[in-house]
């Protein structure tokens, strides 16, 4: 062949072969979103690298299948959420018992006001996220490879209730202890031991640290706690159905309702976050939703009353909604926190629209931080920022004890 052709045409042939081959790359990396690193040293004999679930072989690699996002992962790539590689043709997650941030914390500050106020919460997270939210609160341990992540964290380990003597205060005294690794019997002991009610998947995005979160809230289950997710909710339908077997509330973080504000801001679409919500709807989940309000960019009066008009129509008027105060963060530091006004005014819109539990957050003794009987409308569960002051849902196991309505939660 190349007695016809020539030597001196082989250049040719090999340019064009080469720009055949970038065409042939682009297209690959036009269909699958391209993963965050490739051929980066990955530190897979680290005893947090455990296999993953929900990908699937395709040519030349893997796909993971947990989010929306479907990254496409030839050998040694990681994903998008950087804590999902590719290792011999099976995916692994690199953040499996390693947490980035443990708490014991009062529910209220999750936000979840549906579900047994006052107590305390078990709170964790590990590294990574499939967002890339310019106004992320925990953009510390969201935005970062699990490497860069401080080698040990400290942990709540127990919590010794005690009487101050002159004056009967009772009073928490509450021990950590170091730990590069917490494994999900260590949550559960560790949660029992500092009298937490629950567990919550939270901080980051629990999501990309699927299979702990799922073991820890199946073993979580099983001893009597309860189990909250704290999500932006970009999850395929499957995984998530598979993990409401054992979440008992799930709190789903929409960040706006338009496209073009996921797409600036959040780095993803909105329309899988309202796929997640239906999903819950119908599977009759518990769960809540908050909005981060920031000023000029997702508070539009007309985009709000969208939100409203969907949550009521398809979620139902018994959903909570949370209208929640944004504070000068991260990527978006210069940019002023939200007015009380803009939330006040966002929950007015949502009450005449006929949401029955519609909250402000951030804003501590505003009004729209208490829960109130929709019939009735007296102060059910009063609040004062992470603080319980009257509480009559308790004791009434959820029923409103003036008129007898039930208000949806577990209380
Ligand atoms: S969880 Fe999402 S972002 Fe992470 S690897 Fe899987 S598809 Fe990609």
């Amino acid at each position: 062949m190349w007695k016809f052709i020539g030597m001196e045409t082989l250049p040719i042939f090999t340019a064009a072969g080469m720009a055949a081959a970038s065409v042939c790359a682009a297209a690959l990396i036009a269909f699958y979103p391209p993963p965050e690193t490739f051929g980066k040293l990955i530190p897979v004999n680290n005893p947090w690298v455990k296999d993953g679930k929900f990908a699937a072989s395709v040519c030349n690699g893997i796909q993971c299948g947990l989010c929306p996002f479907k990254c496409f992962l030839p050998e040694g790539a990681r994903g998008r959420c950087k804590v999902r590689i590719n290792h011999g043709g099976r995916i692994k997650t690199l953040v499996y018992a390693k947490p980035a941030s443990v708490h014991l914390d009062p529910i209220e500050k999750k936000p979840v006001y549906h579900m047994l106020p006052g107590s305390l919460i078990y709170s964790l997270a590990a590294p990574g996220c499939n967002l890339k939210c310019k106004m992320c609160q925990n953009w510390e341990i969201s935005q970062i490879y699990p490497e860069q992540a401080a080698h040990t964290s400290l942990v709540p380990e127990s919590l010794t209730l005690k009487v101050e003597g002159s004056t009967g205060r009772v009073y928490g005294e509450l021990k950590h202890k170091e730990a590069v690794t917490l494994e999900p019997r260590e949550i559960v002991s560790y949660a029992l031991a500092t009298h937490a009610r629950s567990v919550a998947y939270t901080y980051s995005e629990p999501v990309v640290f699927y299979e702990y979160m799922y073991d820890t809230a199946r073993l979580a289950r099983a001893k009597g706690l309860k189990n909250v997710m704290v999500s932006a909710g970009y999850i395929n339908r499957e995984p998530l159905e598979e993990l409401l077997k054992y979440m008992d509330v799930v709190k789903i973080d929409l960040k706006g309702f338009d496209e073009s504000f996921y797409g600036d801001y959040v780095g993803g679409k909105l329309e899988p976050v309202k796929e997640t919500l239906l999903t819950l709807k119908k599977s009759g989940a518990l769960f809540e939703v908050v909005n981060l309000m920031v000023p000029g960019l997702n508070d539009g009066k007309e985009s709000l009353k969208n939100m409203i008009a969907w949550a009521k129509k398809e979620l139902g008027p018994d959903v909570p909604l949370f209208f929640s105060r944004f504070s000068p963060n991260y990527q978006l530091a210069n940019i002023g926190a939200t007015p009380a006004e803009t939330l006040t005014r966002a929950r007015d819109e949502a009450l005449k629209q006929g949401l029955r539990y519609v909250y402000v957050g951030n804003v501590s003794g505003h009004p729209g931080e208490s829960t109130y009987c929709p019939k009735c409308g007296k102060v059910l569960v009063r609040r004062y920022g992470y603080a319980i002051l009257e509480n009559q849902l308790t004791p009434s196991g959820g029923k409103c004890p003036y008129d007898g309505t039930k208000i949806p939660g577990i209380w």
